[in-house]
């Protein structure tokens, strides 16, 4: 009886600490809901053990007392079991590249270019009909939209052109003579250099054909060109967006946050790419608007993590509350290893499907993952999203918004993390908390 007093004593004090933590954080975060059942949370462990403690000598309560340890005991058992089934292998061999004219940014801008719209719906006419209506809402920045703001609007507007002025930054001279060197070291620093400029992650893969577009599609002067990249090696640099400002999605700040975070991004791409040239190797930076490759693959590629099924890439801490860049490089480099949760993440979208829930446009899967360009993997409905997004005129990320995954990285947070990433069930039993203490339908909201 005395040892189960003792551990009343320390399980009281160790649940008792968790729920405080959690209702502190839940507080910080201004999550209501979680708040409340926090504090219900609190009061009920603590009613529960100081019960047990105090009434001990009562038969029917020790024995109630002994169930809830046993039952305990075995969550705990059960809770720290690694275990998933062995992913599908994707089957690959099918894979069609990218063409950069399909992008839907590609797409509306051929309303401005006449010449190019008509080469490009005599291929594919089937696209006309939903093109023009897209192209014939306001662009995004414009007045018109649910959530345009004549002070704020024009500010990632500035984002935008800004990066624009970068484009001719990622490519330029590269040091004469090729410098030796020591291929771990220089992976080593390049990580080191990403993350003390504010990436949150960076990785390194060797180049493959799927990962980068067939064709350019953004700008007239050499739409339709092939794209030859000769360099071997990309690396992957991750930022994270603010949680705080993604909670407003889909309204203005979200498209405030993403610009500032593409800014961010390519500050550090340029920076890795002018660290390489000096050192005699020619080097590329990938950044908003002027992509050869395709991120989302190569951050997969990299080791970094999964793609969602929101058909983005989903970091095993900031989920896909991220932004990338990319550098490519002719300089051989070490590949990073694959990240260990990237089997744990897959395996939570699969039973997730909260972002297909609440997309207001239908356009992400609510079923198994779809199949397009000859192979099977998590896309959404491109044309229904931009679509929604020139109607709103922010670039949503209301699936980012209600993703699970979308928390701050905070100890608590962390804590369930370490949780999903062990087995199916933990992260059943998770899923059905994160809809209890956060919600499962959101509201979208009307401005902000
Ligand atoms: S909301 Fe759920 S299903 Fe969608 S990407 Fe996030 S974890 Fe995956
Ligand atoms: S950005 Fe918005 S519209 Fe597009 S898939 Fe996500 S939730 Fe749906």
């Amino acid at each position: 009886m005395q040892i189960i007093n003792l551990i009343d004593w320390i399980l009281s004090i160790l649940t008792t600490l968790f729920c405080a933590l959690f209702l502190f954080s839940s507080i910080r975060e201004k999550e209501r809901r979680a708040t409340f059942l926090a504090f219900t949370c609190l009061a009920g462990n603590a009613g529960l053990w100081g019960f047990f403690i105090l009434f001990k000598q009562v038969k029917w309560v020790s024995f109630f007392n002994l169930a809830v340890l046993i039952a305990v005991a075995l969550f705990v058992l059960v809770a720290v079991i690694k275990y998933f089934p062995p992913m599908k292998e994707r089957d690959l061999s099918g894979i069609q590249k990218y063409d950069e004219r399909d992008i839907m940014f590609a797409r509306n801008s051929l309303q401005y270019h006449p010449q190019l719209a008509e080469k490009y719906y005599a291929a594919h006419p089937e696209k006309r009909p939903i093109d023009e209506k897209i192209q014939g809402k306001p662009e995004l920045g414009e007045p018109g939209h649910r959530f345009y703001d004549a002070y704020f609007s024009p500010l990632f507007e500035a984002a935008f052109t800004y990066l624009e002025r970068t484009r001719d930054d990622s490519r330029g001279a590269v040091s004469p003579g090729k410098k030796e060197i020591d291929i771990r070291k220089m992976s080593d620093v390049i990580r080191a250099v990403g993350c003390s400029y504010g990436a949150v992650d960076v990785g390194i893969t060797p180049l493959k054909p799927f990962h980068t577009y067939s064709h350019y599609g953004r700008r007239p002067e050499n739409w339709g060109e092939e794209m030859d990249i000769r360099h071997k090696f990309a690396i992957v640099i991750v930022v994270a967006m603010e949680v705080g400002m993604m909670k407003y999605a889909p309204a203005l700040p979200v498209i405030l946050e993403t610009s500032r975070q593409y800014v961010e991004s390519a500050k550090i791409a340029h920076i890795i790419t002018d660290y390489i040239r000096g050192f005699g190797y020619d080097a590329r930076a990938h950044t908003d608007g002027n992509y050869q490759v395709l991120c989302v693959p190569l951050a997969v590629s990299a080791g970094l993590g999964a793609l969602g099924r929101m058909g983005i890439f989903m970091h095993p801490v900031h989920g896909s509350c991220v932004r990338l860049s990319v550098v490519t490089t002719e300089l051989e480099l070490l590949p990073t290893p694959a990240n260990k949760h990237t089997a744990s993440i897959a395996a939570f979208c699969a039973g997730c499907k909260k972002c297909a829930d609440n997309c207001p446009s239908q356009s992400i899967a609510n079923g198994e993952e779809p199949v397009s360009r000859g192979f099977r993997h998590w896309s959404i409905h491109q044309e229904k999203c931009f679509s929604y997004w020139k109607t709103i005129g922010t670039d949503c990320g209301f699936c980012i918004r209600v993703c699970p995954y979308t928390k701050p990285d905070t100890l608590v947070h962390r804590l369930v993390r370490f949780y999903i990433s062990r087995n199916p069930f933990n992260q059943r039993l998770a899923l059905f908390l994160d809809d209890l203490f956060y919600g499962r339908r959101f509201p979208t909201p009307k401005n902000f």
